[in-house]
């Protein structure tokens, strides 16, 4: 792969996908690469640096390169999951670490962290991220080995500060990770506020077609860490399939602007919903009212993101009600996908969820913003006649 000259924007290399074509047959487009194995040289060496397709793929080293410039990262690894990619963080770790995560957060790397992750050992906080005091509190110099954070944090939008968690983190010598799904490489540049790690569902808007599952995670530095996470993919099978990697390249290509039409129409419709008879709440980061909206102001670049959630007024069954007559929106789980997704989400969360029963999550997609609206208005409506 040639690098390209680092005068070019990101939109610009994205929309290249840094360039890549294919020497051979001077293809634009490169070839989906699915050998499982290569040729060894005559001197008994591996000169294209590649070996077995476990460890290593190339079509899955062009995406990983996207999203490596994309989070200014000096590397990015591709999983087979979102959630492949999180645990892999939490697997470099020892017996006995001790580590820091958000209350509220992804649901199915919250239920993993106080099942699987007990189970390996490690002693697993969950605080209010957002509350920096209680974040100080939760870590114990020289025992907590990661804080973990999500924001705009699942599914409130909870915005935590960055560079403030960093600094806690690091004067307490753990590293700090954040799961930057929900704001996108184009919103937020977590590394460069101080995380040694930014993990991405790359299943949501990297891929932003709803047709690929995959995880992705760029390191600030390549340290003994990050080398432990390239083990852990390597020994566990844990890497991203070729032609999965090959639809996230396509993806990819187009993610600044759908990510920024994406954020454009979340901010609209979170402010038309604010007044809307029969929304009592509307959470977004975007909104001045919203606790985060100054931090998230601060932090994040362009736009505040393409999830927003609404708390229903008329309660849990209202709130049901809605989501079961919309028309254009599509009532299913996950999000970042060009079409918008509408949920439910405490039914999905089940038992014990911090999740208010009136809530419906948001992902807005890249229809028009008025459709949508109108669509979701005459949902809500028909809900409460
Ligand atoms: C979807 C998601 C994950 C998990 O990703 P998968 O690809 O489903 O494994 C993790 N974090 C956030 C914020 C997500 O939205």
């Amino acid at each position: 792969m040639s690098t390209p000259p680092a005068r070019w924007t990101k939109r610009t290399l994205a929309a290249q996908a840094m360039g890549t074509t294919d020497p051979a047959t001077r293809a634009v487009v490169p070839p989906i690469h699915v050998s499982t194995t290569y040729l060894r040289d005559p001197d008994n060496a591996y000169s294209s640096g590649y070996v077995y397709g476990r460890p290593d793929n190339a079509t899955v080293r062009e995406a990983e390169a996207v999203i490596a410039m994309l989070e200014e990262a000096p590397s990015a690894l591709l999983f087979g999951s979102g959630m492949a990619a999180a645990t892999a963080v939490f697997m470099a770790l020892s017996p006995g670490d001790h580590v820091v995560a958000p209350r509220v957060m992804y649901w199915a790397l919250r239920s993993w962290l106080m099942t699987e992750a007990t189970r390996w050992g490690l002693e697993v906080d969950f605080v209010e991220t957002d509350d920096l005091d209680a974040l100080r509190a939760a870590v114990r110099p020289g025992r907590t080995k990661l804080v973990w954070l999500e924001t705009p944090s699942n599914p409130l939008w909870t915005i935590t500060d960055i560079a403030a968690a960093a600094e806690i983190a690091h004067a307490a010598g753990a590293r700090l990770a954040v799961d930057s799904t929900c704001a996108s490489p184009i919103h937020t540049r977590p590394l460069s506020l101080g995380a040694d790690v930014v993990m991405h569902a790359a299943t949501k808007i990297l891929n932003g077609h709803t047709d690929v599952v995959a995880g992705a995670l760029a390191g600030r530095v390549q340290d003994e860490f990050w080398a432990r996470i390239v083990s852990i993919r390597k020994a566990g099978g844990a890497i991203l399939g070729p032609f999965e990697a090959f639809l996230l390249l396509r993806g990819l290509r187009t993610l600044p602007l759908r990510a920024a039409a994406q954020a454009r129409t979340a901010q609209a419709l979170a402010e038309r919903l604010s007044g809307h008879a029969h929304v009592a709440r509307v959470l977004y980061p975007g909104l001045p009212q919203h606790p985060g909206h100054d931090v998230a102001a601060r932090q994040m670049e362009g736009g505040f993101g393409y999830m927003l959630s609404i708390q229903v007024s008329g309660g849990e069954a209202a709130a049901i009600a809605a989501a079961a007559r919309v028309g254009l929106w599509k009532r299913a789980t996950s999000l970042g996908g060009v079409e918008s997704l509408i949920e439910h989400r405490a039914s999905i969360e089940g038992a014990g969820t911090p999740c208010p029963p009136d809530l419906l999550r948001l992902s807005a997609g890249i229809e028009d913003p008025d459709d949508l609206f109108t669509d979701l208005d005459e949902a809500l409506r028909a809900a409460h006649a």
